[in-house]
């Protein structure tokens, strides 16, 4: 095998390197940077660099990669995942790869499950690349007591992500995406190109939390008081006289005299000037809440929450937004507490984050039962690396019983047993609440024991490290502390080692794996038991009515289960859950792509704007793209137009205060000639306004990219929506995915144009102000 070659030749290279001195083996970093630079054969540079950093390893961290260790990197610099057991040394496997990746690629990521194991294997081998000359940063989240008060450091990621390798984890990783996909200008992009990142625990970032979203909403805005008052005020107002409808009732405006009504009611002479845009736009929002949006048609109200509902088929539209202020003024207009406006900005499942870098690897001890998913999503081999030392943990075959009482009598008394001989327990729990029975059985039974449900990374790590003392019993999930090694004391070691018990069959293989991977580590003894039943969950979901008879009639029995065809149902229950949870995989893998193609289409928008270089140029751009809204506007009533509808599109698009001159007889002859003067007066006055050319720029751009990032936003949620509705149709013998590109495919349309609305209405009706030397931004 090609990687057992390589590792021979590596093998007599390190005999070489062994007579360098310290200078001479850091000097191989620059031979190898000119080695790239100079395209030599791959093989080379990879036993030369391998070589080189296996003995840095071992002048700077004082350990040797072992030949196991070393065909582990190999693996990993190929692009596979390799399968390497706990404690078998997986923080300096990664220094192999990582190294020779960063001086192909520039830069490479290990991304692991949290921050604080990001850190710490920072903390452990950062110094070996430093030493080698090759830049390395903690992209960690700073703690909690850190960021207090603190605003998003753009300063910091910038050099953080300029760094050749960066330790990080993939909850701070996909953040700082989509936070750099939102940025409003070039000069605060930080990211780098995704090329290469090695993952640790890789069946956990990659299937099981691969559908987790992560979601960037734009914390609380200012919250208004004017719903209140504008909501009162229109209830006074009558149609006709002090505002209009057109026939439609789609669209809703003050008339002159309403004007009047507003400035007397609000003694305010000059309610239309920019002072008070704010009120007169909540004024506006309450009209639409009062005339346009019926209840139980538009909107419902579901336990004490304002629902939007779907006009054609009246269902409630879960989590969608409307256009950012109407849901208040509903709210204000029921008399309903008004919540405070949130936004959704953007989101991404890791599924996705992950396969936009142009190559993957991972490390994990369980990967090699979930290879045919690896392969099939993220075409993924799985290389299993044997242990250096041979293994000689006893793993006991697992004790089956009927009911859930006489399993957790049995599990009872082997903990006894093992305890009475001071063997460090482990004692593994499917969920939070049967851990907590496990730790009231065992204080009631005098056990003293560390229960394991707080959600800090940092404490778990630190309980399970301390599992291994002699008599330490500890209660945890599968999932806690993974990626910590539990050490042996000596004393612990000549009791027998860890004894790992497993409570329940669980829904994956791979979490029982796991957690018997615990013991026996580096060659050390170890014991694994396993006790279940057939009220596990697993067993309940998936096997209920094959085993409900022989469940009915020995419920009562105590003894551990004898019948072949039962016992063999405990495996067959947790094929199904895996195969139903790979499905899911694989289904919400298809929804993705469908977004992630029309999310590549709005970022591409988004580069178009954040690239404009003058006003002129930003200004042709939104006229250009509105061309669909002017079409769509002046093909409307098959072309009749009238200077009353001209007027109400120019108030509701390009000028608040726009005053009809006495003669329209041009314009309707040349409607989109005149809108466009209109649109170019407008912004003439706006840059008026703002009179300095660079921020009036800035101010189309900002208003130009609102409109994006809003649109995507609404577009985000839509999809999310239409994926829920979908699925929920699929029965009916048709295929979700289908279905959902075409409605996708609408909905994308839809919110292209909405852009480009926005983008006229964002530029040609919004204000900016100084405030503080701050920019700030009122939208229509
Ligand atoms: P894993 O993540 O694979 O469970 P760790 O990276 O936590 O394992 O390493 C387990 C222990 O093995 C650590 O204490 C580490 O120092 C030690 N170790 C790893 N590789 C070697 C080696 N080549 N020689 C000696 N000790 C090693």
């Amino acid at each position: 095998m090609k990687l057992k070659k390589l590792l021979k030749k590596i093998n007599q290279l390190n005999d070489e390197k062994k007579g360098l001195t310290d200078a001479q083996l850091q000097f191989q970093t620059i031979k190898l940077r000119e080695m790239i630079e100079k395209n030599e054969q791959e093989e080379n540079i990879v036993v030369e660099a391998f070589a080189s950093i296996r003995e840095a390893d071992f002048r700077v961290l004082g350990l040797f990669p072992t030949d196991e260790q070393v065909l582990g990197g190999l693996a990993l610099y190929y692009g596979k995942i390799a399968e390497i057991k706990t404690g078998e040394g997986k923080s300096l496997v990664a220094t192999l790869p990582l190294y020779l990746k960063a001086l192909c690629l520039g830069t490479v990521f290990l991304v692991t499950t949290n921050d604080y194991l990001a850190r710490r294997d920072y903390d452990r081998v950062g110094k070996v690349y430093q030493w080698m000359g090759v830049s390395i940063a903690d992209g960690t989240h700073p703690q909690e007591d850190e960021i207090e008060g603190h605003e998003f450091d753009f300063e910091k990621k910038k050099s953080t992500y300029a760094s050749e390798i960066i330790y990080i984890s993939n909850t701070t990783l996909g953040f700082d995406y989509l936070i750099d996909l939102l940025s409003e200008s070039e000069e605060n992009k930080f990211m780098s190109p995704l090329h290469f990142a090695l993952l640790d625990e890789v069946d956990q970032i990659l299937l099981d939390s691969a559908q987790q979203p992560l979601i960037i909403s734009g914390g609380a805005k200012v919250q208004s008081n004017y719903y209140q008052v504008s909501s009162d005020f229109v209830q006074l107002l009558q149609e006709k006289q002090h505002f209009n409808m057109s026939e439609e009732k789609d669209s809703v405006w003050f008339t002159e005299e309403g004007i009047e009504k507003a400035k007397w009611y609000f003694s305010l002479p000059n309610l239309l000037d920019e002072t008070h845009f704010l009120l007169y736009q909540h004024l506006v929002l309450a009209l639409k809440a009062r005339t346009l949006l019926k209840k139980d048609r538009d909107y419902m109200i579901d336990r004490g929450k304002v629902k939007l509902l779907d006009r054609r088929d009246g269902r409630i539209l879960e989590g969608n937004k409307m256009q950012s202020g109407l849901h208040q003024s509903i709210e204000a207009k029921e008399g309903m507490t008004i919540t405070p406006e949130t936004q959704t900005l953007s989101s991404i499942t890791y599924q996705n984050l992950f396969r936009r870098f142009g190559q993957l690897s991972g490390m994990s001890g369980t990967a090699k039962v979930a290879e045919d998913e690896f392969i099939n999503t993220y075409n993924l081999k799985v290389v299993s690396i044997k242990t250096h030392k041979k293994k000689i943990r006893k793993d006991h075959r697992s004790q089956k019983y009927i009911s859930f009482e006489s399993k957790v009598e049995a599990t009872l008394k082997k903990v006894c047993e093992l305890y009475a001989h001071k063997r460090p327990i482990l004692l593994i729990t499917g969920s939070v609440d049967i851990s907590e029975l496990f730790s009231m059985y065992l204080l009631s039974l005098g056990i003293p024991h560390n229960l394991l449900n707080a959600k800090s990374s940092v404490k778990e790590s630190l309980i399970i490290g301390e599992a291994g003392r002699l008599g330490a019993v500890t209660i945890a999930t599968a999932m806690a502390g993974r990626g910590t090694d539990i050490k042996l004391s000596p004393a612990a070691q000549a009791v027998g080692g860890l004894a790992v018990i497993i409570t329940e069959r669980m829904m994956n293989q791979r979490f029982e794996l796991q957690a018997k991977g615990r013991a026996g580590r580096q060659g050390e003894p170890g014991d694994t038991y396993s006790f279940e039943s057939l009220e596990d969950d697993v067993i309940r979901l998936y096997m209920q009515n094959e085993i409900q008879k022989y469940y009915d009639k020995h419920r009562q029995k105590t003894s551990e289960i004898k019948n072949f065809r039962i016992k063999k149902s405990f495996g067959l229950a947790q094929k199904i859950s895996e195969e139903k949870a790979y499905g899911q995989r694989i289904n919400a893998l298809k929804f993705d792509n469908v977004s992630l193609l029309q999310k590549k289409k709005f970022d591409e928008s988004r580069s178009e704007v954040l690239a404009l270089r003058s006003t002129s140029q930003a200004i042709s751009l939104i006229w250009d793209n509105a061309q669909p809204i002017i079409d769509e506007f002046l093909n409307q009533g098959k072309g009749k137009l009238t200077s009353e509808s001209l007027f109400r599109f120019i108030l509701d698009h390009l000028d608040y205060n726009y005053q009809l001159p006495d003669n329209t007889l041009d314009a309707l002859q040349n409607p989109r000639m005149f809108l466009k003067e209109v649109f170019e007066e407008s912004l003439e006055k706006q840059k008026h306004r703002v009179k300095d050319e660079a921020l009036f720029l800035q101010f189309l751009k900002r208003g130009m990219i609102k409109a994006i990032d809003f649109c995507w936003s609404a577009q985000v949620e839509g999809l999310n929506q239409l994926q829920a509705v979908v699925n929920a149709r699929s029965s009916a013998q048709k295929r979700p995915i289908i279905e959902f590109n075409k409605e996708a495919q609408k909905s994308y349309d839809y919110q292209k144009k909405e852009t480009s609305r926005l983008m006229l209405k964002n530029t040609a009706l919004g204000r900016m102000q100084i405030k503080k030397g701050k920019v700030i931004l009122t939208l229509p």
